[in-house]
């Protein structure tokens, strides 16, 4: 992807929008605009240049962040996106949805999101550890088990967090495995960590279907985006029987309105790099596969990618965010005005950083759970989290989103009034 194709996957200024959101739901939930005032900033945001040598022998230069919202409720908690689009407001206002989240999920965590403005497709191995140990020096007096704990994100994976891990370690000289999540198994990592994201966005469609007295076999889903979340979706919907009739990578869609053979589409990817040329499937455009004929549409790329000027042709059932902000608030008022009901990203997609939790959780106590443990503790806490958000959703009568938000922005907000404004 170049440059300037990436930076065009942000129609409007995300802080911008968060920070509108942040308002919205303030009113609706009776929260002190003090308060909201508060909340609309970042705690620290620390911008760093990370050099690095390149293969060819030139030096390159990139921009890095680190943020972190808020830690009233905890250390601060947050994934770390290598993308070309990366940009300092779109870095804060992830920060800020991981607030939300963590507070909706009852971790004792805060928020926090860091980026390099980088296309780690188009780097080497070599360019990626380099470029990765340079950022974790430049933040290493940011980040820390009891400070800040970063994870993955787009175009980041466990090996990055090995590198994060073992770079942070080196320098303090003993590991420290809680300063990092998402990491491989043979170093701290947790069971259930690379597909918990998915497993969460799958407990969060099961509820919703069931309050509707539906299950996944009747279900046709089509899934933007396969990566982490969209691939081992797609692998944990095909298991449960459910119907997956459009997958998509960044290079285009695959379609087949009587179900794609998942475990074929994998093999197919990591054989030729793109999911497109799948036997029993038809080519479409990523465009097309928002607006397919479906019961549940699942954005699990990139943020926008549900905007003003899709959504009154979405025809979708319901909508379960598994990406971080895919539906501009523009985009959001169609669809309820439509009656598609949507999950929102801060309930469907917290199930990695739940796991995440639990992974710091094992790492401070080097004692570590077993596969069913992590899988069934998962459910519990985002079955919970939704159902809170359900009860929330009909005594406001509101939407999913102000729902969830309103419920987290008040536990926020309880937690920095119980504290009290330093000094
Ligand atoms: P990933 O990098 O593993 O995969 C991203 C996928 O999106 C790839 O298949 C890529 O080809 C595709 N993609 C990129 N640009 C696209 C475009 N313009 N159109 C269509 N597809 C495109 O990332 P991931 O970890 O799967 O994350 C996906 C989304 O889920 C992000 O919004 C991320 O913030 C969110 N998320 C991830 C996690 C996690 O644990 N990995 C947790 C919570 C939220």
């Amino acid at each position: 992807m170049s440059v300037t194709e990436a930076a065009t996957h942000l129609r409007e200024n995300p802080l911008a929008l968060a920070r509108a959101e942040l308002r919205r739901v303030g009113e609706a939930f009776g929260v002190d605009p003090n308060l909201i005032a508060v909340l609309s900033e970042c705690k620290k945001s620390v911008e760093v240049s990370v050099p690095v040598a390149m293969d060819d022998g030139k030096t390159r230069v990139f921009d890095g962040y680190r943020v972190v919202h808020n830690v009233t409720r905890g250390p601060a908690k947050g994934g770390i996106r290598y993308h070309a689009g990366v940009t300092g407001d779109e870095v804060k206002a992830l920060a800020m949805g991981m607030t939300w989240k963590c507070a909706l999920m009852g971790l004792p965590f805060g928020g926090a999101k860091g980026g390099v403005v980088c296309d780690p497709k188009a780097l080497t191995a070599g360019e990626i550890e380099r470029l990765t140990r340079r950022y974790t020096t430049e933040i290493i007096n940011e980040i820390g088990p009891e400070k800040d704990i970063p994870a993955p994100d787009v175009g980041t994976n466990a090996q990055v967090m090995a590198w994060i891990f073992d770079t942070y370690s080196m320098n303090v000289g003993h590991s420290v495995l809680g300063v990092v999540t998402g990491k491989p198994l043979s170093i701290g990592g947790s069971v259930g960590r690379d597909g918990a994201t998915a497993r969460g966005v799958l407990y969060c469609i099961r509820t919703a279907l069931q309050k509707e007295g539906r299950r996944f076999p009747d279900t046709r889903l089509a899934i933007q985006g396969f990566g982490n979340v969209g691939r081992n979706l797609a692998r944990l919907l095909s298991e449960e029987g459910a119907r997956v009739i459009a997958l998509s990578d960044s290079k285009g869609a695959v379609v087949n309105p009587y179900g794609i053979d998942v475990q074929a589409a994998i093999t197919h990817k990591a054989e030729h790099g793109a999911l497109t040329g799948l036997p029993g499937t038809e080519d479409a455009t990523n465009d097309e596969l928002i607006e397919l004929e479906c019961d549940v549409l699942v954005p699990a790329a990139l943020e926008q990618v549900i905007n003003t000027d899709n959504a009154p042709r979405i025809r979708a059932h319901m909508v379960c965010e598994a990406a971080n902000s895919p539906t501009t608030p523009g985009a959001d008022d169609v669809l309820e005005d439509r009656g598609i009901l949507v999950l929102p990203d801060v309930v469907a997609n917290a199930g990695g950083v739940v796991v995440s939790y639990f992974e710091w959780v094992q790492g401070l106590q080097e004692y570590f759970w077993k596969e069913y443990e992590v899988n069934a503790k998962l459910n519990d806490i985002v079955v919970r989290a939704f159902e809170e958000t359900w009860s929330a959703k009909e005594r406001f009568d509101t939407s999913m989103r102000t729902a969830a938000l309103g419920v987290a922005v008040q536990r926020v907000a309880e937690a920095t009034t119980t504290r009290g404004l330093y000094p």
